[in-house]
């Protein structure tokens, strides 16, 4: 799957696994973010560290958090972003979940490696 280009060669087949899982379904996940370099990161951090500031965090200009630059699983290849219909929100969770990736009840649309900081520490 395309959309998935940049996720680390060895996670993205698990990834395109539980799209496949979905697509079986008739579920289309629409992949919102995978790799980010450091300035992509840095923008969004900040966002995010702004509208927590502002208390506009979770709303709907904001609705999920941001790790700073250098803590994201997402500038190593190893977390995806994908958003599905609101009906199978918890559906796709669990899917991702069942695959073997870690899904955080705050960030729904974020799949990473599970203990990904001891890889790339
Ligand atoms: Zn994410």
């Amino acid at each position: 799957m395309i959309a998935l280009r940049g996720l680390h060669s060895q996670l993205r087949p698990y990834a395109e696994y539980a799209h496949a899982i979905a697509q079986h379904f008739g579920v289309t996940p629409r992949v919102a973010s995978v790799r980010r370099n450091w300035n992509e990161q840095q923008v969004l951090y900040e966002r995010y560290v702004r509208a927590v500031q502002q208390g506009r965090f979770p709303s709907p200009s904001q609705p999920y958090p941001a790790n700073a630059p250098g803590d994201s699983a997402h500038q190593f290849g190893l977390a995806w972003d994908s958003q599905v219909a609101p009906e199978y929100r918890q559906w796709w969770k669990d899917v991702r979940r069942w695959v073997g990736f870690t899904v955080y009840d705050h960030d729904a649309p974020h799949a990473e490696l599970p203990g990904w900081r001891a890889v790339v520490m």
